[in-house]
């Protein structure tokens, strides 16, 4: 099982559990298929993270952005929507991201959450950039702020019906799909992956979490996004590697990555 051109359009390299061996295993990723990988932030030091380390990997990628479970670590008074700005400057920086609700762990209220996520969605319209957004069972307003603020992005490791993902996809919407399309309890998933055009599928792994299967439960890195760019493939009824190949246009095209 030999593929190429894999961009996994979700990643967080920052993790801790990639303290061991990160920079081998970045540095590995181009001779095992993976071409692109776009590292996500989660808050502003991850973020800053992000940057540092895209400039040293050419295939590295990233994100800015502060993630609903840490939306309390920020705020307005703070200056970090003017330090998101100027990090969203630098030459790999493509995307707001991750933003979003999180209603499953509510680490912070709903409303200090709905704040910051409207907060960074105009910063990414001001910016004119994609915002990758995170949707944990918070369905209904994650589809009406954006039906508000229009942006354009990616709703990453999709969780919604496959009325929903229909309706992102009228906004013009791209949907993000990791390792869960493997899991036992996928059905959900790959209904919605049905519904969608194969121009705004994108393959992701949310790495070091949701490793498909057979390595679920392990520590994900890119290059097991083989194992559910296969599931997809199936549901689309082409090849894998045509699958990845138009994962990889797509998520180009998202982020605006001319190679
Ligand atoms: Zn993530």
């Amino acid at each position: 099982m030999e593929f190429e051109n894999i961009f996994d359009t979700h990643a967080h390299y920052y993790d801790n559990r990639f303290d061991e061996d990160r920079e081998s295993l970045l540095e590995s990723l181009p001779q095992r298929g993976v071409s692109l990988v776009m590292e996500a932030g989660c808050d502003m030091q991850t973020s800053r993270w992000g940057v540092e380390y895209s400039r040293k990997y050419p295939h590295l990628y990233c994100a800015v952005g502060v993630h609903p479970s840490d939306a309390g670590t920020v705020s307005p008074e703070d200056g970090y929507l003017e330090e998101l700005a100027k990090l969203a400057k630098e030459e790999k920086v493509k995307a707001i991201g991750e933003i979003g609700l999180d209603y499953h762990y509510l680490d912070y209220s709903k409303e200090i959450q709905q704040q910051r996520f409207a907060q960074q969605l105009e910063l990414a319209k001001e910016l004119d950039l994609p915002v990758i957004v995170h949707d944990r069972d918070a369905h209904g307003d994650v589809l009406s702020m954006l039906q508000r603020y229009r942006p354009k992005g990616i709703v990453h490791c999709f969780s919604g019906s496959r009325e929903m993902a229909e309706q992102l996809v009228k906004l013009g919407m791209y949907i993000g799909f990791t390792g869960v399309l493997t899991f036992p309890n996928a059905r959900r998933a790959l209904e919605a992956v049905e519904a969608i055009p194969l121009d705004r599928l994108v393959l992701e792994t949310d790495c070091p979490y949701m490793a498909p299967v057979p390595f679920r439960g392990r520590r994900c890195d890119s290059t097991m996004i083989v194992h559910h760019a296969q599931v997809m493939a199936g549901l689309k009824g082409i090849d894998t590697q045509q699958m990845i190949d138009i994962a990889n246009e797509n998520g180009r095209r998202v982020y605006g990555i001319s190679l």
